[in-house]
């Protein structure tokens, strides 16, 4: 078992811890713990204090154990030992670099040490331990990219030249990257692998076209199995470095190496990218990632409150699904502003003490509501089609959907009783009425449909 390894389990016990206890409490525990030493069934541990050993003892210390051992099953036991702030922070800096970088040393690269490797200027970047496949949630908008990254990651030869993913912000890309590499060092932790940022690459390049250093640089590309390029859309308008980002594709490529390309646009919607630079980065596989759905939404929502323990109830994941709609960013950053705040007051999580912490965020989000949104908000709510809130069609399963949009269309906005009936598919001004009255009455009878109505209203308003 090399230190490499090691270090790698460390990280992925930090992950698993991460998700289930929350960012904070791992920030504040976890985080300023170091992996020390192994003897074959003992993992120490250095710990900046004799308070934080304490506490951790009490609180985390067997699933700490657990997890190692699920990792590294001659783990018996977990240790700790208190180290002076300073000692750890040194070697903090040295550990990170190892494990969180390029993490295997070329194998081709025999006379370089793997800190000969790091030292010409942390080429790499550092991989997130958080960003697994199992920690992906799949759905409909990012299913095919999600399949062809765990292809990638599982084929022993290279099964399409580059794999191009590309979507907007915040939607997976980089932890996709991140996915694959990680489930290719666990596969087969003697392959290079190295992820970088586009930008990152274009100023190592240029750098070392203006030291005249190029053969170098080429070098380090030359020994590495796989090769991710996060974000290439900066490459563009570069004529020179273009160029040879060109020629150094061309010859991975060609050596058969894998290339895996990540970009907010198409190859073929990059904007000052060469023609043949583009058709090249079209042979492979182009994957896009979609924007999310409400269903993917909610899915992402459920499964990180799952690993938080947070005892969320399903209306606040649903009303967060329906009103944070940008990204997946934005969404895991609401749940995190939601879940610290529960935790901080120790009170019960309900849609109000949500609405009142997002409070800025939903006035951002914030629009005036019309009757078209009101309309597709809750068709999406009760699974019809928005065309049903027109049509003629009677049965209750549409007809009720129909007259709470009536219904809300005549609380949230200032429309008037024939204009709703005329964006109701022309019906008139009385149906609206009686469409009001109903759920009115029904608001007092039935609580669970008065929830909706009162969902519903609350994710329309903001
Ligand atoms: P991009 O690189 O496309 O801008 P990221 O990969 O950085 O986006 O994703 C932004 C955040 O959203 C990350 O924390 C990531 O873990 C999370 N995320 C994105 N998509 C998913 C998903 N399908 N399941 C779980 N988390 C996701
Ligand atoms: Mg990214």
């Amino acid at each position: 078992m090399d230190d490499r390894q090691l270090e790698t389990q460390w990280y992925r016990v930090c992950s698993r811890l991460r998700t289930e206890i929350g960012d904070s409490a791992f920030e504040n525990w976890v985080k300023p713990l170091e992996f020390s030493k192994f003897d074959g069934s003992e993992v120490n541990l250095a710990v900046p204090s004799r308070f934080m050993r304490d506490w951790i003892l009490a609180n985390y210390l067997d699933r700490l154990k657990e997890l190692w051992n699920g990792e590294n099953s001659s783990v018996q036991s977990v240790t700790l030992s208190i180290q002076p702030a300073s000692a750890v922070v040194n070697k903090s800096e040295n550990q990170n670099k190892q494990a969180r970088t390029v993490v295997a040393p070329p194998p081709e690269a025999n006379t370089k040490t793997p800190s000969d490797w790091h030292s010409g200027g942390h080429i790499a970047a550092p991989l997130d331990p958080k960003f697994t496949f199992d920690q992906f949630v799949v759905g409909k908008p990012n299913e095919f990219a999600y399949a062809a990254a765990r292809r990638v990651a599982e084929a022993l030869s290279v099964p399409f030249n580059p794999l191009f993913l590309y979507g907007g912000v915040g939607l997976g890309k980089t932890h996709l990257m991140n996915a694959i590499a990680w489930e290719i060092l666990e596969r087969d932790p003697t392959r290079t692998v190295m992820y970088l940022s586009a930008e990152k690459f274009m100023y190592r390049f240029v750098r070392a076209l203006r030291e005249q250093n190029t053969v170098d640089f080429k070098e380090q590309f030359r020994s590495v199995d796989v090769l991710m390029i996060d974000d290439v859309q900066f490459i563009g308008g570069r004529d020179a470095t273009q160029e040879e980002f060109f020629h150094t594709f061309n010859a991975l490529v060609d050596q058969g190496r894998q290339i895996i390309l990540s970009a907010d646009k198409s190859p073929s919607d990059l904007e000052g990218v060469e023609d043949r630079l583009k058709s090249r980065l079209n042979c492979g596989l182009v994957a896009d990632i979609h924007a999310t759905t409400y269903e993917l939404r909610l899915a992402i929502l459920e499964s990180k409150a799952e690993k938080m323990l947070m005892d969320a109830p399903s209306k606040v994941l649903e009303f967060l699904a329906h009103k944070i709609t940008a990204n997946v960013r934005e969404l895991e950053g609401a749940l995190n502003r939601v879940a610290a705040h529960t935790q901080l007051v120790g009170r019960e999580l309900t849609l109000e003490t949500c609405q009142e912490v997002l409070h800025d965020l939903l006035r951002a989000n914030d629009r005036r509501v019309t009757i078209e949104e009101i309309q597709k908000r809750v068709a999406e709510h009760f699974n019809i089609r928005i065309a049903d809130m027109h049509s003629a069609r009677r049965a209750r399963s549409v007809a009720r959907p129909r007259q709470v949009a009536m219904y809300l269309s005549k609380q949230l906005t200032s429309r008037s009783l024939p204009e709703i009936g005329r964006k109701f598919g022309g019906r008139d001004h009385t149906t609206v009425m009686h469409a009001v009255k109903k759920v009115d009455e029904l608001r007092d009878i039935d609580s669970s449909f008065a929830e909706d109505v009162e969902l519903l209203r609350r994710m329309l308003e903001g």
